[in-house]
């Protein structure tokens, strides 16, 4: 059995919105510290037992919100259990710090793509690095939106058939 851990969401100073104001993101936080805490996947019930446990108060449709928003920036990941349950659960730690949402223009089609891997991640870590050099900040989150055309909708663009 887990601990009520009633006092556990005072800030170790380590979650990604520790910089962001304790009262506007507090759902969200204690949200994301009870999935982190758990190890495995939770059921949206559950992690509003547990939230409800930190945050006394706190609606269950707040929480319901949370997990979806959380889950659309790519922070939470989402299954459904064999009998129809949302499960969650952490998606990847730098992945709740760092992300990275391509957009297209045309067909508003959404993807997140991990910020933390390969050359990409590479490429952002040194971007990070020049801003803390020559613009003296340091970055702790970001959010990179861009927009532009899914391959689906650049091959119609560019005068080709889209699907043979
Ligand atoms: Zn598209």
């Amino acid at each position: 059995m887990r601990g009520r851990g009633r006092h556990r969401h005072c800030g170790h100073g380590d979650g990604p919105f520790r910089k962001g104001g304790f009262r506007r993101t507090a759902p969200r936080q204690a949200v994301l510290e009870v999935v982190r805490e758990a190890d495995d996947y939770l059921a949206a019930d559950e992690v509003y037992r547990r939230v409800y446990e930190r945050l006394e108060g706190i609606g269950i449709a707040t929480v319901y919100r949370t997990l979806q928003l959380l889950t659309e920036l790519g922070v939470l990941s989402r299954i459904v259990s064999d009998d129809g349950k949302a499960l969650y659960r952490v998606a990847d730690e730098e992945a709740a710090l760092h992300r990275v949402v391509l957009v297209c223009r045309r067909c508003s089609a959404r993807r997140a793509v991990p910020a933390s891997d390969g050359a990409l991640g590479e490429h952002l870590r040194s971007l990070y690095r020049t801003i803390e050099n020559d613009h003296e900040f340091t970055v702790e989150q970001s959010l990179h939106q861009l927009s532009g055309l899914c391959s689906d909708c650049s091959r119609i663009s560019h005068g080709g058939s889209p699907r043979l």
